[in-house]
């Protein structure tokens, strides 16, 4: 498989050159085409892997074409949440760096240590993509309802599942899954995890959580 029989945006084609990334790495030959057709997935990956691109190709993808239909507006489309700030910082610099010169795409970075103000009003500038610690993304939740609508959340990635409940983030994981639109069949929510273990605990949430989901292990 090449990226190019992806039929990705041009713009990101030419993104993903500029980044290097020139031949998928074994996940994201099996996690991109996977989710470009819109299955929910279990995968395990670990850093290292291009795991990140992996997740990042299809939803941006996806994110593209739901930002042509409404102008951008009306986001988040996708959330992604993951263990640290660091993690979040590094997913969205590859963003920032897929999604260049992509019309009406914009990221929004909700970790702790910097002002929940600034990240709220970026977000209300028409973002599509938000990536999140559980912990910053309840409590602007839990500050600023009106201003961070999950109505329209059509893709939600869990990335380093295990790490996150490991440090303690179950509970949060939880409530902001509560707070998920719910599935409904003509606009399905798309969800992937991503685990680099598999405790009962993620199989469980797994279970519970996704569709039908394809298990895919690298
Ligand atoms: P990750 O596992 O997502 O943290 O990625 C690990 C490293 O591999 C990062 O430095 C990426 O820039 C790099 N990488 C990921 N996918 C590719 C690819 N398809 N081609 C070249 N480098 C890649």
């Amino acid at each position: 498989l090449s990226f190019s029989q992806c039929k990705l945006p041009t713009r990101m084609m030419e993104n993903l050159q500029t980044e290097g990334y020139t031949q998928p790495t074994s996940i994201q030959m099996q996690i991109v085409p996977t989710a470009l057709i819109g299955r929910d997935i279990l995968a395990s990956g670990q850093t290292g892997t291009g795991k990140t691109a992996s997740f990042l190709i299809p939803i941006i993808s996806h994110c593209w074409s739901l930002s042509q239909c409404y102008e951008g507006k009306n986001g988040p489309y996708a959330i992604i949440l993951a263990p640290t700030r660091e993690l979040c910082s590094q997913i969205e610099n590859l963003t920032k760096g897929l999604i260049r010169g992509l019309t009406n795409m914009k990221t929004s970075l909700l970790v702790g240590g910097l002002p929940i103000p600034n990240q709220v009003h970026r977000l209300k500038q028409r973002t599509q993509i938000a990536i999140a610690t559980p912990g910053r993304l309840i409590d602007i939740l839990n500050q600023s309802n009106e201003e961070l609508s999950m109505n329209n959340i059509h893709m939600f990635v869990l990335d380093e599942v295990d790490m996150m409940f490991k440090m303690g983030f179950e509970k949060q994981v939880r409530e902001i899954i509560d707070k998920l639109p719910l599935p409904i069949t003509s606009a399905r929510r798309q969800t992937l995890m991503i685990s680099a273990t598999f405790p009962k605990i993620i199989e469980k949430l797994a279970n519970s959580l996704l569709k039908d989901h394809i298990r895919i292990i690298v």
